[in-house]
């Protein structure tokens, strides 16, 4: 058998130029490395347009189940690695060849060293003619069946026949800080998953009204934001008290006006933590259409209370497609747990679509949300989550 012992790693988003490039391959680099950071036998390796680990033992499940959460990683293949010898590399793709069950194969050779004695063509040539004289595999160059790929390098070769579709984006962490509203629901941990894949750095935050609501809830926003950290690592969750604000709100205001006063204050909020931590912008999980609050008149009734970028990552998202995302990132299961958020607690009957900004700040008026934002802010519960993988039987 031939025994597959380097993962090859080939880059997304390849318009990225110059430094941004650099910035780029070395980030990934590390978010890769990290992501094995529990692990002592891995070699790694970098080119100017490849990622390399050479591995003993049986990794190659662990290593795909991982990798295909590196953000910046288009797709990647294990390869055996041999030295940059002809004879060496026709006689392990002729074990492939002799070892595969399919009908058609093509050779794909990438010379990469132009100091090697053969051109990719004559490769090509040289290692079909050698497979067709020795197994009755046939050629095909539109659709083999074993494509073998050969990226002849100067001192070592890496041969494979299997390519593994990656994350895509950008590496984590390399595009600056962004503050999400992380509710619990199943569109903010999906927001936070296309937030990351854009290489930002997400720090979350979160509004809880005890006694309304439980420390189970609170636990449930812990354990996505742990989820989630798994694509960048670790993440900062700020837990805001927002009971006295919602009591307020609900005291001076009509009913249908309630939960736009309540975004209004979770925003006013958000700004000021996002600008104490050196976050660039706010984000939340909305989505045009999806509720009564997230019409556009909602959403600029609400978004005229910050002077701050909102990202909405899932603004034309149908709740559908949201679902399928959840689903695939595992946050579903965790995110249907019924325990109830501060906004399902205070759900009025009938919130309004239409906003009117005049009546909010009308509302607002009666009571002094200032100096109730700097006391919520104040006594805000910060919270580290790292992510950490249980002890594995690796081998
Ligand atoms: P989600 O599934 O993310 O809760 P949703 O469809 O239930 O979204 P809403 O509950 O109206 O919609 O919330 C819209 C957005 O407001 C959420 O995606 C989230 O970003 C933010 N949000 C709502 N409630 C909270 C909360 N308690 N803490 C932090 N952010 C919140
Ligand atoms: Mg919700």
């Amino acid at each position: 058998m031939v025994k597959y012992d380097t993962v090859l790693i080939r880059f997304g988003e390849l318009s990225t130029k110059g430094k941004n490039r650099k910035d780029f391959i070395q980030k990934l680099y590390m978010n890769i490395k990290n992501t094995f950071n529990d692990i002592d036998d891995f070699t790694y390796r970098k080119t100017h347009d490849r990622i390399y680990i050479s591995f003993e033992g049986d990794y190659q499940d662990l290593i795909t189940e991982r990798l295909k959460k590196v953000f910046g990683i288009s797709s990647f293949s294990f390869t055996k690695k041999v030295d940059s010898k002809y004879e060496e590399i026709e006689n392990t793709c002729l074990e492939i060849a002799k070892e595969s069950e399919t009908k058609s194969f093509k050779i794909i050779a990438r010379r990469q060293d132009k100091t090697f004695p053969l051109n990719s063509d004559i490769i090509n040539r040289n290692i079909a003619s050698t497979i067709l004289k020795n197994t009755d595999l046939k050629v095909d160059v539109h659709e083999p069946d074993l494509p073998i790929r050969i990226e002849v390098q100067k001192e070592l070769t890496y041969i494979t026949t299997q390519k593994i579709l990656g994350a895509g984006g950008y590496p984590a962490n390399m595009n600056g800080k962004v503050l999400l509203l992380l509710s619990g629901g199943i569109d903010s941990p999906v927001a936070c998953y296309e937030l990351m894949k854009r290489g930002l750095k997400v720090e979350a935050i979160h509004f809880a009204a005890p006694p309304y609501t439980s420390e189970n809830a609170k636990n449930k926003v812990l354990t996505l934001a742990k989820m989630l950290s798994e694509y960048q690592f670790d993440m900062h969750v700020h837990i805001i008290p927002f009971t006295d604000l919602q009591l307020e709100i609900y005291r001076v205001a009509k009913d249908p006006y309630a939960i736009t006063l309540m975004r209004r204050m979770m925003f006013r909020i958000a700004e000021k933590v996002a600008k104490a931590n050196n976050c660039l912008a706010i984000a939340s999980g909305e989505s045009v259409g999806q509720v009564a609050s997230q019409t556009l008149e909602s959403i600029n009734t609400i978004n005229d209370v910050v002077h701050i970028p909102v990202l909405r990552p899932l603004i034309c998202f149908d709740k559908i497609e949201i679902i399928d995302l959840a689903k695939k990132i595992n946050t579903y299961e965790t995110s249907i747990l019924p325990y109830e958020d501060c906004c399902t607690i205070f759900d009025p009957k009938n919130p309004v679509t239409k906003p009117n900004i005049e009546k909010c700040e009308y509302y607002e008026s009666q009571f002094n949300y200032l100096e109730m934002i700097e006391e919520a802010i104040n006594n805000e519960d910060i919270k580290k989550v790292i992510f950490t993988r249980e002890k594995e039987d690796y081998l």
